[in-house]
């Protein structure tokens, strides 16, 4: 059986090499937080445009002020945003702000909490190196530098670099379509009074939600009974979209049909199992073209393989280089016991009383109590390389999307 390690690996080669991008849209900035990049962008001018002091204080020749105190002339002031005629001589300044241009024959600005004015004149308290207190033109990028390349995910910074360089509008990678199907004859939409046997359909929710918190777009199909035709009729409408992902129907059960309805129409299959708990059952197949998830029923075994499966084929849909699984140690809070010789994936706190990542599992009744997901802020990775771990040891913890 494949490790989920493994089995990601195999979900991004497959989807990188054999599907076709979703193409590419023009946004307006305040639009794009979150997409991908689809053209290079490139520096409009300098940066900074000129040599710009980031000190409040005065422009002066450094060696002038070599040895101090020195007084100077001053013979001018700068403010941010205004134009400086003049040129510092020998012995001589100009008062000068945060943000303006250090202007010709200073190349360097002493800070004003090392002055003492006296009207027309200065004293300086301090030397400074030539280049203090000042960032040069063009040190943070020359004109025509690419500064962010296709592929790039559009978050705050790089918002703010478009911005800079006057980008309203950008090319974008269009977000992939998640056709979302869950399956099963118990399964009921959530606004209607499910029967004593019945259950509402959380799983089409938390799907849309981790689809659209990871930049897709989920397109929601509903629930298809475990019939064979009608289970065929919606993955074929399902396949239309750019990804598919089905919940339920993928166990040992007699009415697990998922799988045997991707095989009728021609799937090619890359996994049917994965080495975690919950999650075992896990599918990922190509099927005309698009990929195809069967990820179990059970509501957190939908969730984590989610997040370590189709998260991956989403970022590669979106032009964008996979994002690694953001996991960190954490020390054990308490002793985890396992049965089984799998990942486990399991409902956890993690908090950082005296600065220490503190993991604490969270009492849970297998996977489906959404109720101690819903409590959990991270989810406690125990490797299935030994079944005891001891409070004190340190252990894997991936966050749960958006907690932490
Ligand atoms: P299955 O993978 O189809 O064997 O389903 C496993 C468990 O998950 C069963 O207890 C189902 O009732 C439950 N389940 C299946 N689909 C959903 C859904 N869409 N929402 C909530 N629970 C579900
Ligand atoms: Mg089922």
């Amino acid at each position: 059986m494949l490790s989920y390690g493994e089995a990601r690996q195999k979900v991004i080669e497959a989807v990188s090499a054999r599907c076709g991008r979703p193409g590419e849209e023009t946004l307006p900035l305040a639009g794009a937080l979150g997409r991908v990049l689809g053209e290079p962008v490139a520096a409009d001018r300098p940066y900074p445009p000129f040599h710009r002091a980031t000190r409040d204080g005065y422009a002066v020749r450094a060696v002038d002020v070599r040895s101090v105190p020195a007084t100077l002339e001053v013979i001018g002031e700068i403010k941010a945003g205004e134009a400086f005629f003049g040129e510092v001589g020998p012995s001589q300044c100009a008062e000068i702000m945060t943000g303006a241009a250090v202007p010709p024959g200073a190349d360097a600005v002493v800070m004003v909490e090392h002055t003492r004015p006296a009207g027309r004149r200065v004293t300086v308290e301090r030397s400074v190196e030539a280049g203090a207190n000042l960032v040069p033109c063009g040190s943070e990028a020359r004109a025509g530098d690419v500064l962010l390349s296709p592929g790039a995910r559009l978050g705050y910074a790089e918002l703010a670099l478009l911005g800079q360089v006057g980008r309203i509008r950008v090319r974008v990678s269009r977000r992939p379509r998640v056709a979302i199907l869950s399956t099963g004859d118990e399964v009921v939409p959530i606004e209607r009074a499910p029967g004593p046997f019945e259950i509402r359909n959380s799983n089409s929710v938390s799907l849309a939600a981790q689809a659209a918190m990871v930049g897709a777009e989920p397109v929601e199909l509903g629930n298809a009974p475990d019939r064979l035709e009608e289970l065929r009729r919606l993955i074929e409408s399902g396949l239309e979209q750019d990804v598919l992902v089905l919940s339920g129907g993928v166990s040992m059960g007699k009415y697990d049909l998922v799988e045997q309805v991707l095989r009728e129409l021609g799937a090619e299959f890359f996994f049917d199992a994965v080495a975690i708990r919950p999650g075992r059952p896990a599918v990922f197949a190509l099927c005309k073209g698009k990929p195809a998830f069967g990820l179990p029923g059970n509501p957190v075994s939908t969730m984590v393989t989610f997040e370590l499966f189709v998260v991956p084929a989403l970022d590669v849909l979106s032009g964008a280089p996979p994002r690694p699984l953001p996991l960190f140690k954490a020390r054990l809070a308490a002793a985890v016991k396992q049965k089984v010789a799998l990942t486990h994936f399991l409902p956890a706190e993690v908090s950082w009383a005296d600065g220490v990542p503190t993991v604490r599992e969270l009492p849970w009744q297998g996977s489906g109590d959404v109720a101690a997901l819903a409590r959990a802020n991270c989810f406690l990775v125990v490797p299935e390389t030994r079944l005891e771990w001891a409070a004190g040891e340190w252990v894997n913890v991936l966050p749960r999307r958006g907690t932490l």
